[in-house]
């Protein structure tokens, strides 16, 4: 059953429990997180990043995702992840995707609210759930080399509490990413997480809150944040790590090159369900079905 964000996050709020959300790229990482998620009665959250949905992708995905649900026992959902181009939202949902992040957090504040409401108003429409990002999570994409290496200050982009009310009047987003010292990508050093912020955030406002940056955050940071109000969390490097990993080896041990893919996946899908289902149990999700 596809479903939007609201029903998921709202019984992780009010149950204090988060919902991993994991960036898919393709057949094989949608198959371990439904998996995995299946396997452990725990709700579905899958993303799609830009990158991965050019031209014919965005409506292959969708496709993919909504047949993949009438085979599935557990709710899913498929959320397009930080896009920044209005058009594109709107395609999105006309293509099937039943929640979308607009990621205005590099605007000024107020066109960021102003272009979110926009967008809330289009989504909801729909029926189509809208999550948004205020303060800015730092910059490390995996596939983008260039970016690897991020130059701000993280202690400069966290969420300021005082603007948190202020947007969501403008904009009633459904969920709202706040930065509290993740980032994006392999971090280069521990990140330690402002859980002093995030309750300025929580003592303010009632929307279940969104943690990027995930991947490589230690685990009883992240518990921490659940404990305090956080409902989703995005991973995208560590499954993508278990994915190549599993792929390196196999092709090191093979001497036909012509080897049948579905063995050449193999110990990707083992070595991927290891990590989803971890950060499953982790985060609380498990036996809520
Ligand atoms: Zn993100």
């Amino acid at each position: 059953m596809l479903v939007n964000l609201t029903e998921m996050l709202l019984d992780a709020q009010k149950n204090k429990y988060a919902i991993p959300a994991f960036d898919i790229s393709n057949y094989e990482m949608m198959k371990a997180v439904l998996d995995s998620c299946e396997a452990e009665k725990s709700p579905a959250l899958l993303l799609g990043l830009g990158v991965d949905l050019s031209q014919k992708n965005l409506s292959l995905m969708a496709g993919m995702v909504k047949m993949a649900s009438e085979h599935y026992s557990i709710p899913i959902c498929f959320q397009l992840d930080h896009a920044t181009d209005i058009e594109f939202i709107k395609q999105a949902i006309n293509a099937g995707f039943s929640s979308v992040m607009f990621d205005g957090s590099k605007l000024p504040f107020d066109e960021n609210a102003k272009k979110t409401a926009e967008v809330v108003k289009f989504a909801h429409s729909y029926g189509v759930t809208v999550e948004a990002e205020l303060g800015h999570v730092g910059n490390a994409m995996v596939g983008d080399e260039s970016s690897s290496i991020s130059n701000e200050d993280p202690e400069n982009t966290l969420t300021v509490p005082e603007e948190v009310t202020k947007f969501i009047e403008i904009a009633d987003v459904d969920a709202l990413a706040v930065a509290i010292g993740t980032s994006h990508g392999v971090y280069k050093k521990t990140p330690s997480l402002r859980i002093d912020r995030l309750n300025d955030i929580t003592a303010i406002c009632n929307k279940p809150l969104v943690l990027h940056g995930g991947s490589g955050t230690p685990n009883d940071q992240m518990i921490d944040a659940i404990k305090n109000g956080i409902t989703k969390i995005n991973i995208f490097s560590d499954v993508v790590e278990a994915l190549n990993t599993g792929l390196k080896n196999k092709l090191n041990s093979i001497t036909n090159i012509a080897t049948w893919p579905a063995y050449v996946f193999e110990e990707s899908r083992v070595l991927m369900r290891k990590v989803i289902t971890n950060k499953i149990r982790t985060f609380g999700s498990n036996n809520r079905i």
